[in-house]
């Protein structure tokens, strides 16, 4: 516990696990049964706001459902248990998110056809479109909504459509904007979506989250590659008597439906997205100010997460930067660039605009400390 101010603890300015509320925290502070009725309860109520936090409901034809692990594992069952046996992946790629999903297709033996662009650089909606078109082999078709790796925000509403259009399934990696960025889960054409329980929805790591269009869902009927990740016999279970088929994670899960009642006390995703906008906005200011050059253009930019260049100064080391950070209880996250050298600075979890100023002032202290002189500052941008 190094925050000295409010006794918070350590901040975490990464694309998680986040800074969590003390109450979510709390709430884990209680030993359930995984057949006890409270427990059960508590699964149905938190698949059911998941729903509406996505626009969308099980009347109207979509579900819910959480699988243990990480968001990585909900990506994986997803991957392995939706491409029917002898289809086909477009998996489209722009930052190290969505190599993860090519390197799954290649552990799982799944014919994947991948297009890539340069990680500053937008999925290209035509280019899609003509992909479809030219090879009927494609089934099943995967999209980063958010990339992590520098805060980049793809155009999934409008791949939605083309996917849809062209007659394939649609996934999208949305594990660290759900919560944050609105998306209609209808209106994009999504046919499964995952996100985990620790990025903006706040809650904390254990389990991933799975959102499917029902139809889609019966439609992956025998193409599991894994038993204990599969999507279908995961649902199965929930709808059947509530159950997870392995033990859950109980505790995260009590976590999470604390964590959901805090977003809804915020105004639901409108409400999180103007902190997370504030946070981001303040970032901004703060280290342009102090000469820091963000890495993507402002119109592909997410209030996520934001990746700066390195100072332009051999005396300039992360290592040390990140570690006289962290001795001041504010934690930053190391660059997963291949071409630039960068580092990332996330907006999201429990944090305000007010941490996210201290953190550009020790920023600023730790620069001056370790003799490090950077540019003259960026123009204000249009931003
Ligand atoms: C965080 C993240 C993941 C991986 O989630 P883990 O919980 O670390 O397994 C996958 N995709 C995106 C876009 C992410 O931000």
């Amino acid at each position: 516990m190094t925050n000295p101010s409010d006794g918070r603890g350590k901040l975490l300015f990464t694309p998680g696990p986040l800074t969590t509320s003390r109450a979510v925290k709390e709430a884990m502070l209680q030993d359930l049964g995984s057949r006890d009725t409270a427990f059960i309860d508590t699964v149905r109520r938190i698949r059911q706001r998941l729903l509406t936090l996505a626009g969308v409901s099980q009347e109207r034809g979509y579900e819910a459902l959480l699988m243990q692990g990480s968001g990585t594992f909900g990506l994986e069952a997803v991957v392995s248990s939706t491409v029917p046996r002898g289809g086909r992946l477009l998996v489209l790629v722009n930052g190290a998110y969505g190599e993860r999903i090519v390197q799954m297709t290649g552990v799982l033996g799944i014919d994947t056809r991948v297009v890539r662009y340069a990680e500053n650089t937008p999925l290209d909606v035509a280019e899609v479109r003509q992909v479809l078109a030219e090879d009927p082999a494609i089934t099943n078709v995967s999209a980063v909504h958010c990339e992590t790796t520098t805060g980049l925000l793809n155009p999934v509403e409008e791949l939605g459509a083309v996917v849809r259009e062209a007659g394939r399934y649609f996934f999208v990696d949305a594990m660290s904007s759900f919560g944050a960025i609105p998306l209609d889960l209808e209106a994009a054409c999504i046919d499964f979506l995952v996100t985990s329980a620790n990025k903006c929805l706040e809650g904390v790591p254990g389990f991933s989250i799975v959102l499917a269009r029902r139809e889609a869902l019966l439609a992956t009927e025998g193409a599991a590659r894994a038993l204990s990740l599969d999507v279908q016999a995961q649902w199965r279970g929930l709808e059947a008597n509530g159950q997870f088929r392995f033990t859950p994670p109980t505790h995260t899960i009590l976590a999470l439906e604390q964590a959901l009642q805090e977003l809804e006390k915020e105004g639901g995703m409108a409400g999180r997205a103007a902190r997370y906008r504030a946070n981001h906005a303040a970032l901004i200011d703060g280290m342009r100010r102090l000469g820091f050059q963000v890495y993507l253009r402002p119109e592909h930019q997410s209030y996520i997460i934001t990746s700066f260049h390195y100072p332009d100064d051999p005396r300039f080391s992360f290592g040390v930067f990140y570690e006289r950070l962290n001795e001041k209880g504010l934690v930053i996250y190391p660059g997963k660039l291949t071409h630039a050298d960068c580092f990332r600075i996330g907006t999201i979890g429990q944090i305000f605009t007010q941490d996210v100023e201290r953190l550009v002032a020790a920023v600023g202290q730790v620069l001056e400390e370790m003799g490090v002189s950077m540019a003259a500052p960026s123009p204000a941008s249009s931003s």
